[in-house]
């Protein structure tokens, strides 16, 4: 029985590598160092496994960007414009295709979110003339290296079906007549490990998606062929991030010799995996979550390891994490800032690592009683903590009446009592939320959180910047204004400081794309709010105006979606707590005389689960919690809510159920082609499509602003139209901030006069 990962996280326990990464591209070191830190890195990682007690360890999981590019690179699909010669892909290449060459004006290739993951990876391109062919020997020589540590190397790559359908098809390309190249591709690198390794990783995780009759055709297509290219080592296709459900006689009849399944996100398929596994078919079992941060229920993985064994003999098991470590944090020993009783209950990937082992010495009668114990301890002391179970939240979840989702009065009564109050121009102009964070403005936030300067002190320096974006914003023009958020560091950690039911680690850093990283907030406990978090702010800086203020919030989804939520609960019900938490918030700037407030729901979209029959049943709680959390104000208050992305038509419906009164999309980047498709019928309130992109310091000028809202006119009635920018404004400058609304300003009331 071999104990075994899928992956580890890559960045080291201070991040060594993001930090090699970022002076490499500031060129303040060579490319050796930088190979020197991954090199260390790596061997590092495989040492932690190796001391903890596991098998195999993984290699190729390792990335100095990320690993689908990796694969891409491997197989020599790069796109002509990077002006690659042929041969292996040198490191300028890699990291143009990446994060694009500027110097040239080349663009990088695009980036999207791993399935439903906040980790990023980079979308190869397929082109009808892409030709693949492997270059290089970046796997084999990682293999040689850990075989020459002694250890059992097991390469891991992203399969070819994975690869091939989350790729992008460019210039009319069909991605299906891709497959022979691509898989002949693999072959040749699979031929090269082959015998050097006793298994072979194929991650399939697109196994555990909605699959066409096509796709499990060419799986079938493909597995032969590479098959042939494995003729020592064996094949495990590793499935992740649900069940492969209706795929999995696809993937059980694959010439495999192993699969890997996911029995955290998905324990229910055990029995029928148990029922239907080949007689010869290895089965991983990924029973410690790859995903999160909590210790795993020991005794309840082990009871699943036995059921398995009454069916398959112990040699024809593996016990592995759920899917790769990379998104969980590195080791929990350096959280020294944590609550013990609560640390007590975390496992960072390290631990995950003890766990894995400890289950299969468990398992094969060489018990890690002591492990064991302390495991159930842990567990025990959890769920008698007192903040888990807050005995006023969890009564104030049930008294929940449906009424609490309502507004009192429909879309169109409100909008009438709005406009009394509000008495704004046609085409309301606006902004996100967040102002320029300057150098000034972090420095000042972090001499507060270390107690160089008084707390006194710290709201005079906020207030002198929150009267100065106010004095701007009155100065250009806007009609609806923010506060700048300088208090805040990060939308969703502003709040989990102040609500109770939240910690935060010091280092559970997780890769979100390249050499970025986020350190999440952790929800271990009934979620709810002592004391307004932001009244005192807005009513500031309303009082600074005369124009409406928007009180400024983040909605109960995004804080669920980006952080690490328990796993004692559901996470329907998690986020009616907190949506109850901002539901007294919303209350309380109302009170207060806050006329306008936005709820931010930035990660609604992307919390969408990946299969669509789970789909409907998650937009439902998620959408009620959006209302749950707006729902109790009056109807001249008027409720803003902002998305960032513009895959918006394809949820449209549930957006309108979202009953704002005002939304604000991103839109510019695609030129308002997202309006191509939107009905306005369908979509009864105000919406902002954003005008310019605030990804860039550009400054896009009166003209280009004024044809997109000419554009947005002609779908959405004029009345119903508000001018804003894409998103939030706190990684831009002061100049091109200032300029850019001037600008933008100045289109609508050139709008406004061609309206007359
Ligand atoms: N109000 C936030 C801001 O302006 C919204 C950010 C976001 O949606 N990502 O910064
Ligand atoms: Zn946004």
């Amino acid at each position: 029985m071999h104990a075994h990962v899928l992956g580890f996280p890559r960045m080291g326990i201070d991040r060594e590598l993001k930090w090699a990464l970022e002076k490499y591209w500031r060129g303040e070191i060579p490319e050796a160092d930088l190979a020197a830190t991954a090199d260390e890195l790596q061997k590092r990682h495989w040492a932690v496994q190796a001391g903890a007690g596991l098998d195999l360890v993984p290699v190729g999981d390792f990335s100095l960007y990320d690993h689908v590019l990796d694969t891409a690179a491997m197989l020599g699909a790069v796109p002509p414009r990077f002006g690659r010669g042929g041969g292996e892909v040198d490191l300028e290449t890699y990291f143009h295709m990446a994060r694009g060459d500027a110097e040239h004006g080349i663009p990088a290739m695009e980036m999207t979110k791993w399935f439903d993951t906040n980790y990023h990876y980079i979308v190869p391109e397929l082109a009808p003339d892409t030709t693949f062919a492997k270059t290089g020997s970046r796997l084999l020589e990682a293999v040689e290296s850990a075989r020459s540590l002694g250890l059992s190397p097991k390469p891991v790559l992203v399969g070819p079906l994975t690869f091939l359908l989350l790729a992008k098809e460019v210039d009319g390309c069909d991605r299906w007549a891709h497959l022979d190249s691509l898989v002949d591709a693999y072959c040749a690198v699979i031929r090269e490990l082959d015998g050097l390794c006793a298994w072979i990783q194929l991650d399939e995780p697109i196994l555990c998606t909605d699959l066409s009759d096509k796709a499990k055709a060419a799986f079938a297509a493909a597995y032969a062929r590479i098959r042939e290219a494995a003729i020592s080592s064996r094949l495990l296709l590793a499935t992740y991030f649900g069940a492969p459900g209706d795929n999995l006689d696809t993937a059980l009849a694959l010439p495999v010799d192993g699969l890997h399944a996911d029995l955290v996100r998905a324990p229910g398929q055990l029995t029928e995996i148990l029922g239907k596994l080949p007689p010869n078919m290895t089965l991983s079992m990924g029973l410690v979550d790859g995903r999160n941060i909590w210790k795993t229920e020991l005794e309840t993985a082990l009871r699943k390891v036995n059921t398995a064994r009454q069916q398959v003999k112990t040699d024809r098991l593996m016990i592995g994490s759920s899917c790769s470590l990379l998104h969980c944090p590195v080791d929990a020993a350096g959280e020294t800032g944590l609550d013990p009783e609560i640390k007590r209950w975390m496992a960072f990937a390290a631990q995950k690592c003890a766990e894995i082992a400890a289950l299969k010495q468990a398992a094969v009668g060489k018990g890690a009683p002591g492990l064991f114990q302390e495991n159930k301890d842990a567990l025990l002391a959890r769920a008698a903590h007192r903040d888990v179970a807050d005995k006023a939240v969890r009564e104030r979840v049930l008294a929940i009446t449906p009424g609490m989702y309502d507004r009192t009065s429909p879309l169109a009564v409100r909008a009438e009592a709005q406009h009394e109050r509000l008495k704004l121009p046609l085409f309301p102009t606006t902004t996100i939320g967040s102002y320029p964070q300057t150098a000034e403005i972090r420095r000042t936030r972090l001499r507060f959180r270390k107690g160089e300067i008084t707390e006194t002190e710290y709201v005079a320096a906020m207030r002198a910047e929150i009267a100065e974006v106010v004095a701007h914003q009155e100065e250009l023009g806007l009609d609806v204004l923010v506060h700048g958020e300088p208090e805040r560091n990060d939308m969703v950690e502003y709040f989990g400081q102040q609500l109770k039911g939240f910690c935060f680690t010091q280092n559970g850093w997780v890769q979100s794309y390249g050499s970025r990283c986020v350190k999440p907030p952790v929800i271990y406990g009934d979620v709810s709010r002592p004391a307004p978090m932001t009244v005192d702010w807005a009513v500031y800086a309303q009082s600074l105006t005369g124009k409406p203020m928007k009180g400024m919030l983040t909605g109960p989804v995004t804080i669920l979606c980006w952080s690490f939520v328990r796993n004692d609960m559901p996470r329907d019900e998690v986020c009616r707590q907190i949506a109850l938490a901002m539901r007294d918030e919303v209350l309380d700037l109302e009170t207060a005389g806050i006329k306008a407030i936005q709820i931010d729901e930035a990660a609604l979209r992307e919390g969408m689960p990946i299969r669509r029959a789970e789909q409907a049943d998650y937009l439902r709680w998620a959408v009620d919690c959006f209302r749950l959390a707006a729902g109790g104000v009056r109807d001249e208050t008027q409720i803003h809510s902002h998305m960032c992305y513009s895959e918006f038509n394809a949820i449209l419906s549930s957006i309108a159920r979202m009953d704002a009164d005002v939304i604000s999309i991103e839109a510019s980047r695609s030129k308002m082609e997202l309006l191509d498709d939107f009905d306005a019928d369908e979509y009864p309130a105000d919406i902002g499509p954003g005008v310019y992109d605030i990804h860039s310091p550009r400054v896009p000028s009166e003209d280009e602003i004024h044809s997109l809202l000419r554009k947005a006119l002609a779908v959405i009635p004029a009345r119903r139209l508000w001018v804003n920018p894409d998103c939030g404004l706190k990684t831009r400058a002061w100049p091109e901030t200032l300029a850019s609304l001037d600008n933008m300003v100045k289109a609508t009331r050139r709008l406004r006069e061609e309206q007359r």
